[in-house]
């Protein structure tokens, strides 16, 4: 006897009206892809179930691996067997024998298949008595057991699921559209493209990157923040604009103080020809309100003036050490804090304006010609594909 099963609980998917039936399919596909290098494995759906087939495979590096998925609830090992007295009860003995940590137990019994002759209260008993003549350790708690074994029965079999062990949660990676994500080196737009695909958002990384002043180093730590954030979906495009030439005609002819809020209104209309070309329908920035002189209201509204799309920013009311502390959950927080340059950091102004205008920003752009500056940079970008591949095995062996 051994656990042959994960099953699968979607629970928040359930709300999900209409779109329900894409997001269960998305979730199993999501789920085969992030197991594909176990060759025996398979994700079956039967009756708004779901599960995962080990046949033969050892349960915790799936288990493992399935805890970067979005929109599992939650999992259970299970055990599959046929509809029939004596092994049902074989199979929840086996069950309570494996947790030998525990002291008392509950069997709630769910008969569905009406065919099965043993009712559901009857089934209890007779499960509860077998497991405590086999046993010599455990008693019986019906309000508060350290181990709730469920028995199902179905009509294609019965289940016996035990302890429940949390997943992310979230939403499939794949069922909320694409955004792309304006990747620095910092701690915080990693977070906040974790957090987008946790709502379901698949993502595309666009990097400015202005050589030689920011090294192949700092383009290779994005790189690695981008493969750090497979882990939770499939592989990202990173898209690297050489902005040197652009950065440099910005700070030689614009005003010290609007120097700043000017790059990044070019740098959103950059991303936005990128989104053209992709047909991505959002940008997602790591901006924190108050932050830094570009983060204040007044920063936030000059540089949203240059694009129409939508901009997500999961991070903009958070507190910063909790955004620490999920870069450090999820990994990217020890690459993030490595010393680098980056462009927004190489050239500083003096003193860059907290409140400017987007009057004030766009009257002074008027004063330079930075077209061919822009299709330049449009035109030079290197777009790299990460893979989550490569990563598979650091994954597991950092967690198991
Ligand atoms: P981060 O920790 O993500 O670098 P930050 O707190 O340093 O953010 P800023 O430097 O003001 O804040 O950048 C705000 C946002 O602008 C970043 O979160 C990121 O989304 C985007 N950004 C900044 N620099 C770059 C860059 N070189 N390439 C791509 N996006 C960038
Ligand atoms: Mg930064």
């Amino acid at each position: 006897m051994q656990y042959d099963h994960i099953l699968i609980r979607y629970g928040e998917m359930a709300l999900k009206g209409k779109n329900r039936k894409m997001f269960i399919l998305k979730l199993q596909e999501n789920i085969q892809h992030k197991l594909n290098d176990f060759p025996n494995v398979k994700v079956k759906r039967t009756q708004g179930r779901m599960f995962i087939l080990l046949n033969g495979h050892q349960p915790e590096p799936i288990i493992e691996r399935c805890k970067h998925i979005f929109g599992i609830q939650s999992m259970s090992l299970a055990i599959k067997v046929e509809n029939e007295e004596s092994v049902i009860k074989e199979a929840a003995l086996f069950a309570l024998k494996k947790n030998p940590t525990i002291e008392t137990f509950k069997i709630t019994v769910k008969r569905i298949n009406k065919d099965f002759p043993i009712r559901s209260q009857e089934m209890n008993q007779l499960l509860g008595r077998y497991l405590l003549t086999n046993t010599d350790n455990y008693t019986v708690d019906v309000h508060q057991p350290d181990m709730e074994i469920r028995v199902e029965i179905r009509l294609e079999a019965t289940y016996i699921t035990s302890s429940v062990i949390k997943g992310p949660g979230g939403l499939p990676v794949g069922t909320s559209g694409k955004s792309l994500l304006l990747l620095s080196g910092g701690i915080d737009s990693p977070v906040a493209g974790y957090l987008a695909m946790k709502r379901g958002v698949q993502i595309e990384a666009i990097h400015f990157h202005s050589p030689p002043f920011t090294s192949e180093r700092a383009k290779q730590k994005v790189l690695d923040l981008t493969k750090q954030l497979t882990k939770f979906g499939k592989s990202i495009q990173v898209h690297i604009v050489p902005f040197t030439k652009l950065q440099q005609e910005i700070f030689r002819t614009m005003p010290d103080g609007y120097a700043m809020t000017i790059m990044r209104r070019m740098m959103m209309r950059i991303s936005e020809q990128v989104c053209d070309q992709q047909s991505i329908l959002s940008l997602t920035t790591g901006e924190n309100l108050g932050q830094v002189a570009s983060q204040t209201m007044e920063s936030m509204n000059a540089i949203n003036e240059v694009t129409t799309y939508p901009i997500i920013r999961p991070l903009i009311t958070m507190d910063k050490s909790d955004i620490i502390s999920i870069s450090q959950e999820i990994g990217t927080y020890e690459t993030s804090i490595l010393p680098y340059e980056d462009c927004c950091t190489i050239f500083v102004p003096k003193s860059p304006k907290t409140k400017p205008k987007r009057e004030k920003a766009s009257h002074f752009e008027k004063k330079n010609d930075f077209s061919e500056l822009l299709k330049e940079a449009v035109e030079g970008i290197e777009t790299i594909k990460v893979t989550a591949k490569d990563n598979k095995k650091d994954t597991l062996d950092d967690l198991l």
